[in-house]
């Protein structure tokens, strides 16, 4: 049975995370390019039907057991796919920082404000395309780090709860080549909700 990846539903309108990302951006992010890394990573799946039944987390978290000749385009569009999914679930306006996430971050990084500065620092200190991230190690310890292109945190074991995508995509349209104004903006858009989900889930 050959399984194809699929566009996960978005949860809210294009127009949900206004002012902060606009419409458009929004809309073709997640019909344009969401949608080729799917159409490129079921494309180059065909080959290999034993590996079309497999979760993209699965493939991304053993890249060395995929096939060495798709093993790249894999790692990128496997892991534009598993990104784009995670970002549109942690993106909403108006949600509260509590929870466990807001204990855990406040205790690694001693304040809302610290962790802010040193995320954006990392976000901002991106050459070309790529993600920044707040992930959790295997012990569970939060830390910051950086991706280059589409790469996922979880090829090198961390489990992202929470990214920013540096991709121009992201944020042209609207803040052309304000890279820190859309990273500013990016704090009133983060879903505290699902980020305290997905530091459960990992627990
Ligand atoms: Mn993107």
């Amino acid at each position: 049975m050959i399984v194809k990846h699929e566009l996960p539903k978005l949860p809210y309108s294009y127009n949900a995370l206004e002012p902060y990302i606009d419409a458009k951006t929004m809309e073709i992010h997640y019909t344009k390019h969401h949608q080729a890394y799917i159409d490129k990573l079921n494309a180059v799946l065909e080959k290999y039907p034993e590996l079309q039944k497999k979760k993209v987390e699965d493939l991304l978290k053993n890249l060395n057991s995929v096939p060495e000749d798709i093993r790249t385009l894999v790692r990128n569009h496997g892991g534009g796919h598993l990104n784009h999914s995670l970002w549109w679930l942690t993106l909403k306006k108006d949600t509260k920082f509590s929870g466990d996430i807001a204990k855990s971050i406040v205790k690694k990084f001693s304040s809302f404000e610290e962790f802010k500065k040193q995320f954006s620092a990392a976000a901002l200190g991106i050459f070309g395309s790529g993600w920044a991230w707040l992930v959790t190690d295997k012990k569970g310890n939060l830390t910051i780090l950086t991706t280059p292109n589409q790469d996922s945190p979880i090829c090198n074991g961390y489990n992202p709860i929470l990214g920013i995508d540096m991709w121009e995509h992201s944020f042209y349209l609207k803040w052309g080549p304000n890279k820190q104004g859309y990273v500013e903006s990016f704090f009133n858009i983060i879903n505290w909700d699902q980020v305290n989900k997905n530091i459960k889930i990992i627990k």
